[in-house]
């Protein structure tokens, strides 16, 4: 068969790459000029400095099978991810640990102290946190959530934390140990030659032709294709038509210096009054090589909503989204010949090893399909 895979990020590239191994013919598209989505990395023509184009990523997983997929195709290096973060003018390491609950309250409590007196500072009689904000002052109290969570997800999302869902704080750990590792998986790494490399390294096949620079929209009534695989915005593929989809983007403001900006690799800014969330400096994400170079690049990031010519990155799913959400979903599920895949096609903030896993199953299912002569599923896994 001869299929077209809409996108050259990881879901992109794992399905390509399987399709290709099983003897079928693929053409990628990529409207950008360059593989890898947005894991996208490249040296720094001024300094050689390998950068993170669309934001700092460090891979972690605890799914084996993934951690052994990407050690096929590229080497990695260790990597722990140790976030500082300022608040109120002083400097604390994040997510919160015993270091940051002692530093913060000034005392010197053992685990089993810290655990009683954040039990304390809790608010208790929130039994089933409805929001963002109920979550927090029932893991962790009010001193800790307005020092750390309140400014820096307003700025982050561009709403109060009490129309946010509960969810996106269990993204992050409270610790009443000394282990400031920002992730608690327990495989961590960073592709040595880059993400780019890697993936190109994944696409890289005698029946894989890609095409940069090749929007789908110029590519869509080409009618040799057997099926694609799509793995951009979902509103996109339908033309809006039942609106657009609501993202946060990011503005990255380039801060060149000597040596070492920040003695890190990213500090989060909790401040309301800070406008920016984080600074990264992107050559402390290779400390293999960091010394190497005299010089260094940092970026501020700002998030705001994405306007229709801004990078999509992180999808909003409040009520008006979901429900738009729906529609969409129901329209494709009556599209014939298209699977859509990934964080663009499913409309879900996906980690990196949570994407190649999916595609991965996509590939089974896919081979199941194939095997009964069955059309091939429009998701692969449920996107609400
Ligand atoms: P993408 O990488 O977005 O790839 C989709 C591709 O499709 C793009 O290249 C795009 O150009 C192309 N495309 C879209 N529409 C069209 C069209 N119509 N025609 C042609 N081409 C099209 N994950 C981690 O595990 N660790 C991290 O530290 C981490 N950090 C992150 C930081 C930020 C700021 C963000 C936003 C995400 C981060 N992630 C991280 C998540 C990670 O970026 C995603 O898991 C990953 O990019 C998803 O891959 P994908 O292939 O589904 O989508
Ligand atoms: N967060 C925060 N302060 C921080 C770091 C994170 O308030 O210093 C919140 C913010 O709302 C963020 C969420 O915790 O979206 C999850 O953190 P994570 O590091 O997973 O953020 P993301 O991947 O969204 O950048």
């Amino acid at each position: 068969m001869h299929f077209c895979i809409v996108g050259a990020g990881f879901s992109g590239a794992v399905t390509a790459r399987h399709l290709a191994e099983r003897g079928h013919r693929i053409t990628v598209i990529d409207e950008r000029a360059h593989c890898g989505g947005n894991c996208h990395t490249a040296r720094d023509p001024q300094t050689g400095i390998m950068l993170h184009h669309y934001g700092p990523h460090i891979f972690h997983t605890a799914q084996e099978n993934v951690w052994q997929y990407v050690q096929r195709f590229g080497k990695f290096a260790p990597y722990i991810n140790r976030v500082k973060a300022i608040s109120q003018g002083r400097v604390y390491t994040l997510p919160i640990t015993l270091l940051t609950i002692n530093q913060f309250f000034g005392r010197t409590m053992h685990p089993a102290e810290a655990r009683e007196f954040i039990h304390q500072q809790a608010v208790q009689d929130i039994t089933t946190p409805r929001n963002f904000e109920e979550q927090a002052l029932h893991m962790i109290g009010p001193a800790l959530y307005e020092a750390f969570f309140k400014g820096y997800t307003t700025k982050q999302w561009g709403l109060p934390p009490t129309d946010l869902p509960a969810a996106i704080l269990k993204r992050l750990p409270v610790r009443f140990n000394y282990d400031d590792n920002y992730f608690s998986h327990p495989y961590q790494g960073i592709p040595i030659e880059g993400y780019t490399a890697l993936i190109e390294s994944i696409l890289t096949h005698p029946h894989i032709t890609v095409r940069l620079d090749t929007a789908f929209e110029t590519f869509r009534n080409q009618n040799n294709l057997d099926h694609i695989i799509y793995t951009g915005p979902l509103d996109r593929y339908f033309r809006f038509c039942h609106g657009r989809l609501g993202y946060r983007t990011l503005d990255f403001e380039r801060i060149d210096a000597e040596g070492d900006y920040q003695g890190t690799a990213v500090i989060n800014y909790c401040d309301a009054t800070t406008p920016y969330t984080r600074i990264s400096e992107h050559k402390h994400f290779a400390p293999w090589e960091a010394s190497l170079f005299s010089k260094t690049v940092c970026f501020r990031e700002y998030s705001r909503l994405a306007g229709p010519e801004d990078t999509p990155y992180y999808p909003i799913r409040l009520a008006r989204e979901t429900t738009m959400l729906d529609r969409y979903v129901r329209t494709a599920m009556v599209t014939r010949n298209v699977s859509f895949l990934g964080r663009l096609g499913t409309y879900r903030y996906l980690d990196m090893d949570v994407t190649i896993g999916e595609a991965l199953e996509a590939c089974t299912i896919m081979d199941q399909h194939l095997a009964l002569g069955k059309p091939l599923p429009v998701f692969f896994t449920d996107p609400h």
